[in-house]
C-alpha cells in the first residue's frame, strides 16, 4: 500500500492483524535460563567419587621410598630410578634420607643380622600407612646366602612385606611390575578397616 492511499476499515484490520501476528511470532523463542552457566560449570568441574578412592589414588601416586639398599640389588633400583625406566612417572623420584618422610621401603639387598635392628628401626620411624617391597632373592629368603650364619633369611622375619619381587637381581621391569602390584593393593585399602 502506498502513502496517501485511502484504506478501507477491512484493510486496516488486516494490516493491524499482520503486525500483531509478527510480534507474536518473534516472541515465542524460549527464554534462556539465567542459571544455564551453572549447569555447564557442574558438568565440567565436579567429579563424584568416594573418599577411599580419592585417598588411595593420592597415596599410590606419591609413594616416597626410603634409603634401604644394603647390597647389589641396589644397582637395579638405581637403574629403575634413572631416565630409561624413570620411576618419576609414578611420583616416586624423591628418595628420602629420613624415614619420617617416607612411606615405602624397597629392600634392595642382602640383610645381615647385624643390620637387622637398624632396618627395623628405620621401618618403625616411617609414618603410617607404610609399605614394603622385598626386592630380590636375598630380600625374599636370604638368596644364595640363606644358609649363612650371618644372613637374615628374608626381610619378612623382621618387618611385614607387602610385595615380593623375585630375581637375582630382578630387572628394573620386574621392580616396576612389583610397584604396580603395590599400587593395586593400595587401591583396595579402606579408611574403615585401616588400623584394625
Ligand atoms: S638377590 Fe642377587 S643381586 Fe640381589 S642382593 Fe642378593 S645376591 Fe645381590
Amino acid at each position: 500500500m502506498e502513502v496517501g492511499d485511502v484504506y478501507s476499515s477491512r484493510q486496516l484490520d488486516k494490516a493491524e492483524g499482520e503486525a500483531i501476528e509478527s510480534v507474536m511470532a518473534r516472541s515465542q523463542q524460549t527464554i534462556p535460563d539465567p542459571d544455564e552457566w551453572l549447569k555447564q560449570e557442574l558438568k565440567r568441574n565436579i567429579l563424584l567419587t568416594s573418599v577411599d578412592a580419592m585417598l588411595n589414588w593420592a597415596r599410590r601416586s606419591s609413594l616416597w621410598p626410603v634409603v634401604c639398599f644394603p647390597a647389589c640389588c641396589a644397582f637395579e633400583f638405581i637403574t629403575t630410578a634413572a631416565s630409561r625406566f624413570d620411576i618419576s612417572r609414578f611420583g616416586m623420584e624423591i628418595i628420602r634420607a629420613s624415614p619420617r618422610q617416607a612411606d615405602l621401603m624397597i629392600t634392595a639387598g642382602t640383610l645381615t643380622w647385624k643390620m637387622a635392628p637398624q632396618v627395623r628401626r628405620i621401618y618403625d620411624q616411617m609414618p603410617e600407612p607404610k609399605w614394603v617391597i622385598a626386592m630380590g632373592a636375598c630380600a625374599i629368603s636370604g638368596g644364595i646366602f640363606a644358609s649363612s650364619y650371618s644372613v637374615v633369611p628374608g626381610y619378612n622375619r623382621i618387618i611385614p612385606v607387602d610385595v615380593y619381587v623375585p630375581g637375582c637381581p630382578p630387572r628394573p621391569e620386574a621392580l616396576l611390575y612389583g610397584i604396580r602390584m603395590l599400587h593395586q593393593k593400595i587401591a583396595k585399602m579402606s579408611l574403615i578397616t585401616e588400623g584394625k
